[in-house]
């Protein structure tokens, strides 16, 4: 019988629909890594949970990370903050800064961004998401380019920002989760979505007890515990006074209740007002599945029906739409 001939190395192999590898896959693959070490370009790729899985020299130099660590995105903007290395972070309130920064991580499919570096190099990011997935971030050093132009770039960011940023608690505002759900959700729109609204219980009554700053203190305990359970794919605002929007897509919609008793749990455990240490609190919240093509108030409508739900069987859980007879 013939030998099946080997595999030619000039073989074209197609990389998704677009792209194609002239060549051996493994060669191709190979030189890239090469090639990407060898650049002059910072490049990274960060995986679906947001840790580090790959950056060359020029990358690990302007974010200051040693050669054979993989920090997680939090660790990184953490460590930088520490070290006054890496991107330079004007804040008074890191947390909130980074909370921020994490609400509009990786929500769009590609966007770029212009900071300043510790080091006093000016840097333009381009962060290409794939949904539910990695993301490609390459850095490029424009400390030359467009210098004239630069204050009024950044005035636009900022404005950008606090447009679609809740100022207490630096998670997205109502606008913004609004905005997304409904770009989530529509027509031509495939994914399936597990939308949560969660309201603080019994919040009049810290207001009223300890007063408007305690109360505020409350607001940002809770946002900084939403958003330790949220993952970069996740939606996550403040939507009313203590009302928050959650939602999930993709692989963790059908974890929505792991998340809610996670932070259920999390709640339990805080002492949110330092100089009264027995204070407690909780949320109830109601969930409610989306389907593909439907309106957001429709998803809305359901979810708050579970949460009234939630609230009048005894507060501190959850409900889910299906459930509410
Ligand atoms: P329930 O368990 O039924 O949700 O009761 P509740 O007291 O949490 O609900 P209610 O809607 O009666 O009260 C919400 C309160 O939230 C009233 C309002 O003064 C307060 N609030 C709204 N925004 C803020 C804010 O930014 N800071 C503070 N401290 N309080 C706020
Ligand atoms: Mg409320
Ligand atoms: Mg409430």
């Amino acid at each position: 019988m013939p030998r099946k001939p080997a595999r030619s190395t000039l073989e074209e192999v197609p990389l998704d629909h677009s792209g194609l590898v002239r060549g051996d896959v493994g060669v191709f693959n190979r030189q890239l890594m090469h090639l990407l070490e060898a650049s002059q370009q910072g490049y990274a790729l960060f995986d679906g949970e947001d840790r580090l899985r790959f950056a060359n020299a020029a990358f690990r130099k302007a974010l200051d990370v040693p050669h054979d660590e993989f920090p997680s995105w939090l660790e990184l903007m953490r460590n930088g903050y520490r070290n006054s290395t890496g991107t330079a972070i004007e804040t008074t309130d890191f947390e909130l800064w980074l909370r921020s920064a994490k609400t509009r991580r990786g929500k769009l499919p590609f966007r770029t961004i212009e900071t300043s570096l510790n080091d006093g190099r000016w840097i333009l990011t381009t962060e290409t998401t794939l949904p539910g997935g990695w993301m490609l971030c390459v850095v490029t050093d424009v400390s030359e380019l467009g210098v004239e132009l630069r204050d009024l770039r950044q005035e636009r960011d900022r404005a950008l920002k606090s447009a679609l940023s809740d100022e207490l608690t630096g998670l997205g505002n109502r606008r913004y989760v609004m905005d997304s759900l409904n770009q989530m959700l529509g027509p031509n729109k495939a994914q399936a979505l597990a939308v949560t609204i969660i309201d603080i219980d019994h919040f009049k009554a810290v207001n009223d007890r300890f007063g408007h700053a305690c109360g505020d203190m409350v607001l940002k305990d809770f946002a900084a515990r939403l958003s330790a359970a949220a993952c970069r794919d996740d939606l996550v605002g403040r939507i009313g006074g203590e009302e928050f929007l959650l939602v999930l897509s993709g692989s963790r919609m059908l974890g929505v209740q792991a998340v809610m008793q996670g932070l259920l749990s999390s709640l339990a455990q805080a002492s949110p007002l330092g100089d009264m240490p027995d204070f407690r609190y909780s949320c109830s919240a109601g969930i409610a599945f989306a389907n593909p093509g439907e309106s957001a108030s429709d998803v809305l409508r359901r979810a708050d029906t579970a949460l009234y739900e939630a609230k009048n069987t005894g507060r501190n859980r959850f409900v889910i739409y299906e459930a509410v007879s």
